[in-house]
């Protein structure tokens, strides 16, 4: 276990704390029984000790404490007859002042239905679009993560949390260092990629030379043989955005099988968090698998609660949200982080246990993080 202190390793193996304490103090470190050590230190000790000493990260701990409340993370239940199609979900990538921004907002406003233009109530950091592509209405969701903070904390956890990646390119200014970096990203998660040449409508715009370098990095434009589809695009004059949403639903359509159960308990991921003042904790989620509705028992991180509202990405009050829609979700007991997942359990209860178990891990990992910067510390005075 992680941060786990002498006297948890002593009831594992069966010996007397203070004879462990004996050993390390030999080995020329002082700790008490009940202070959390590194990993390192455990492993060290288990090695004088003949005990291979494994340490677990903190994704299998945490499968292991889901596990013992019978609950499965990531999967969806029931066999492929309980699948069904789901909007994919997009994160817009690239460069910064590229557009990433404005090509949401104008993605967002030119759906936003009839009137209610420029009307729009709030940003959840998520919304839904919806196109049409052979007569039939398709939904897309955006993910809009500043920073792409929990997109890489997601990514970190190995959830997967994006289906396509939309890399904005500014056709007056090429391929640039963060264009790689977002390039490396996605191609690093295994993601599709639709390039948006944005800002067409400028003088010196060069769609062609975009075009030219992106190749250079091996996203090769099918116009010229290869898979990847550009579509040039203004996000202020609107020139192109129906053409980039059809790319979008094509290359999820070509590419992946974007199926989910919809009828179990829901799971997903915290997009966003925050506390406000009248309402308290906030979160924007992501549902991934199963439907959410309100009243659910939820587990979101370290935070708890019952749903006590969802709200739709124009701020309205919805009664439930199924796979892939982003909604925000009022009755948190705390603030989840960004990239922390999400699950419906069956009661208050086991939400408030899950929840606190993984708050006195966290505890104790800070704890044993301060341990080892302690040792440092004392490094340093000598
Ligand atoms: P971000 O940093 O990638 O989110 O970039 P922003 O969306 O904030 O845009 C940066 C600047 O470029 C802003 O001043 C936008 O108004 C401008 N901009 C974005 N898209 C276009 C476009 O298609 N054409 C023009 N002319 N300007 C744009
Ligand atoms: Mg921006």
């Amino acid at each position: 276990a992680r941060g786990a202190s002498l006297t948890d390793l002593a009831e594992k193996i069966g010996v007397d704390p203070a004879a462990l304490v004996q050993v390390l103090f030999h080995l020329g470190e002082m700790v008490t029984a009940t202070q959390s050590v590194a990993d390192e230190t455990l492993q060290v000790l288990g090695a004088e000790l003949n005990y291979d000493i494994e340490v677990v990260s903190p994704e299998d701990e945490d499968r292991e404490l889901l596990e013992s409340f019978d609950i499965e993370f990531g999967e969806n239940e029931g066999g492929e007859e309980e699948l069904a199609a789901r909007p994919p979900v997009v994160t817009v990538m690239g460069h910064v002042d590229h557009g990433k921004t404005k090509l949401l907002d104008a993605l967002r406003k030119s759906n936003v239905a009839g009137g209610e233009a420029g009307g729009i109530t709030q940003s959840i950091g998520a919304y839904q679009v919806a196109t049409e592509v052979d007569d039939q209405e398709r939904k897309i969701t955006f993910i809009d993560t500043p920073g792409h903070e929990a997109f890489t904390a997601m990514r970190a956890r190995g959830a997967k949390s994006t289906d396509i990646a939309v890399l904005v390119v500014a056709a007056d200014d090429g391929v640039m260092p963060q264009t790689i970096e977002a390039l490396n990203h996605a191609q690093a998660a295994d993601l599709p990629i639709v390039v948006a040449v944005n800002k067409i409508d400028k003088e010196g715009a060069d769609p062609t030379k975009v075009r030219g370098q992106l190749t250079e990095y091996g996203l090769v434009p099918e116009e010229y043989g290869g898979d990847t589809i550009f579509v040039d695009v203004s996000a202020i004059t609107g020139v192109g955005l129906d053409e980039l949403l059809e790319a979008i639903v094509l290359t999820a359509d070509a590419a992946l099988d974007l199926r989910a159960n919809p009828e179990m308990d829901a799971q997903g991921v915290a997009i966003e968090a925050h506390l406000d003042k009248g309402r308290g904790p906030v979160a924007t989620v992501l549902v991934q698998r199963g439907t959410l509705h309100v009243g659910d028992s939820i587990v979101a991180g370290p935070a708890h609660g019952r749903v006590r509202a969802l709200l739709n990405d124009s701020g309205e009050n919805v009664t439930e949200a199924p796979p892939s829609m982003p909604v925000q979700v009022l009755g948190l007991t705390a603030v989840p982080g960004a990239g922390d997942s999400f699950i419906v359990v069956d009661d208050d209860r086991t939400a408030r246990q899950i929840a606190d178990k993984r708050e006195a891990r966290a505890r104790m990992a800070a704890q044993a993080a301060g341990a080892r910067r302690k040792t440092l510390d004392q490094l340093f005075e000598q």
